[in-house]
């Protein structure tokens, strides 16, 4: 079996673009739950040349607003993931773009005591320096 978003199902496809696919997501996390995929076959997003990720990100945007008039959700996800570890799980780049709301069983990505915890001295100066070169 090929790439599932590489070589989609027809009936999955929404919308394209010359750089950009927007899909149905096959096992949806709620109803509506769409993927905006690079047509070509990238990888990684930190791969991604600027032209495809500004389309996928436009792209991602537009099928936001037509969820958020359609199903009128009270919130909704744009996101991505890179590698496993970050719940990357199709080694082809994606968007999600998700309708949330309350109760829709969906956890977001926060720390499992929900703590929150200022950023370091330290972390923000390397991040500084990381951005400064
Ligand atoms: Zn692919």
């Amino acid at each position: 079996m090929g790439c599932p978003f590489c070589h989609p199902a027809p009936e999955l496809i929404l919308k394209e673009t010359p750089r950009v696919r927007v899909m149905i997501n096959l096992f949806p996390g709620v109803e509506g739950h769409l993927m905006v995929v690079p047509r070509e076959h990238i990888g990684a997003m930190t791969e991604l040349p600027p032209e495809v990720a500004g389309e996928l990100f436009i792209e991602a945007v537009a099928a936001a607003k037509v969820l958020k008039e359609t199903l009128c959700p009270e919130g909704m996800n744009i996101f991505g993931n890179e590698g496993p570890v970050a719940g990357q799980n199709v080694d082809h780049v994606h968007l999600h773009v998700t309708p949330r709301n309350t109760d829709d069983n969906l956890v977001n990505f926060q720390r499992k005591n929900k703590d929150r915890v200022a950023a370091s001295a330290e972390s923000k100066a390397t991040l500084k320096a990381a951005f400064s070169k």
